[in-house]
């Protein structure tokens, strides 16, 4: 029986023998071993890309193959080395860097929140959200400056801060990279990130459970507070009411609150009077989308932490064609990576290029397209999607179109609502769980959605 690091040897060996070899020399050889114990096999991949490669498209076939070796049951995570090996380091600073989840600790009981203070606040900071792989460009100076100024000195100058902007824009990224500067400079501070709708879900728990005091003990004892996404709170009565009580004592305190949204606060609808005079009588700093020297920057910035070498052309073609969405520009890049290694071919325009084309995945579809595609395929017209008729098929018309516009575009839920003659996005979001439901159990339904999505992607092959 094979042990420790024998093992991933062995697993190398038998893939090198039945994979190409760009793609062993590309993912397999990179990984190294880290552990293996009771039958769980840790591998650490050199960059968050390949360990994302990894897990989706080799981690089944080398439990199999770990599996058959080892002769028992081998399970198989893959970590990336660089993140990996600073968290390591970081526990010791109560650090955790499990994504997009509460930031607070949850398995203190309810009850026993009073004591260990510290431990209580385990922010789920994104290692990759800090300062350093923030670029700034003239569309987010003032956000950026503003948000370090409040890492230096929480609770003073600008509070609450209020980030505002639209989606994918690195509103996130700024905030959680306030954490990070926060812990860095006092590594007790009590960090709490926390999403909008996690503090809803918290609160509706305390409610259930009767913790209410553990709730408000919990969130109050933050020394800075992140809340993303404040925007989720409209039309949230009781979430509104707790949350105002939060934010006056936490501001009461001293304590610094940041808050970002894709509007500014006296934009969001149904948000009481009093929470958007509390909410905007800090800074409101907006983040705009970047210009076309910042998108190149950003793309250089993620290629150096990659470990990547890209040409200038191919980055400037890159950034030329994402323009409006930060995530997406990322996503174009990740997939020209992976198209280059995947293929052999090198890295240039020419040979990226088709992969970015805009019959690639829900890139570049304009809402008007997406409509006019709707009302061709059910039968109405668009004027009827947008008007506030509850006629069936204007309805069922218009929760596609809304469910398509969620897939097909990047425009957030009040955008899309917008395009509908003005419906919320509470609206939107319920339009869009509709559809995801009857889509498995309704084939007409799923076929007409087939065909618009067929129709919109002949369209943009047509316009090439
Ligand atoms: P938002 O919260 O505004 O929707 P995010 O903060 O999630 O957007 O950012 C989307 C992606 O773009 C993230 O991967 C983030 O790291 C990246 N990003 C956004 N702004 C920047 C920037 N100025 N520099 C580097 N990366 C950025
Ligand atoms: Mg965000």
């Amino acid at each position: 029986m094979p042990t420790r690091n024998e093992l991933w040897m062995k697993v190398q060996q038998l893939l090198q023998k039945n994979l190409s070899k760009p793609s062993y020399e590309t993912w397999i050889r990179p990984a190294e071993f880290y552990d293996f114990k009771d039958g769980c096999l840790t591998l650490l991949a050199p960059n968050s890309f390949s360990s994302d490669w990894l897990r989706k498209n080799y981690s089944h076939t080398i439990e199999e193959i770990a599996s058959e070796i080892f002769g028992n049951e081998v399970k198989v995570y893959i970590k990336v080395k660089e993140e990996f090996s600073s968290k390591e380091s970081n526990k010791k600073k109560n650090f955790s860097n499990l994504e997009n989840s509460s930031v607070i600790a949850r398995d203190n009981s309810d009850v026993k929140s009073k004591q260990a203070p510290i431990k209580k606040f385990l922010p789920s900071l994104n290692l990759r959200y800090n300062f350093n792989r923030f670029v700034v460009g003239p569309n987010s100076r003032m956000a950026h400056a503003a948000a370090m100024a409040v890492a230096e000195a929480p609770g003073r100058e600008f509070n609450p801060l209020f980030i505002c902007g639209g989606v994918g824009l690195g509103k996130t990224h700024l905030m959680q990279s306030i954490g990070h500067y926060r812990l860095e400079i006092d590594p007790e501070a009590k960090v709490a990130y926390v999403s909008t709708e996690t503090f809803t879900n918290d609160l509706i728990v305390a409610i259930r459970k009767d913790g209410m005091q553990a709730f408000r003990n919990r969130y109050r004892e933050a020394d800075l507070i992140l809340v993303d996404d404040i925007q989720f709170i409209e039309g949230k009565e009781y979430t509104q009411e707790e949350f105002f009580h939060t934010f006056n004592a936490l501001h009461e305190a001293g304590r610094q609150i940041v808050l970002t949204s894709d509007r500014p606060p006296s934009q969001i609808p149904r948000l009481q009077e009093r929470l958007i005079s509390r909410f905007s009588m800090g800074l409101i700093a907006d983040i705009q989308a970047p210009d076309l020297e910042t998108r190149m920057a950003i793309l250089q910035k993620k290629a150096e932490h990659e470990r990547m070498r890209l040409p200038r052309d191919l980055i400037q073609f890159i950034a030329g064609r994402f323009t409006s969405n930060i995530r997406e520009l990322e996503g174009a890049f990740t997939r020209a990576v992976a198209f280059a290694s995947i293929t052999g071919l090198p890295m240039t325009v020419e040979s990226v290029a088709p992969m970015l084309d805009p019959t690639g995945q829900g890139v570049e579809v304009k809402p008007k397209q997406v409509l006019e595609k709707v009302a061709e395929v059910f039968g109405v017209t668009e004027e009827e999607m947008r008007s506030p008729s509850r006629r069936r098929p204007v309805s069922q018309a218009r929760q596609v179109g809304m469910y398509l516009m969620r897939h097909g575009t990047d425009l957030s839920l009040p955008r899309i609502g917008e395009s509908f003659g003005g419906k919320d996005h509470t609206t939107v979001m319920y339009a869009i769980e509709q559809v995801e439901k009857k889509l498995s159990s309704e084939p007409q339904l799923a076929s007409q959605v087939q065909k618009v999505k067929d129709l919109l992607q002949i369209d943009s092959r047509k316009r090439r």
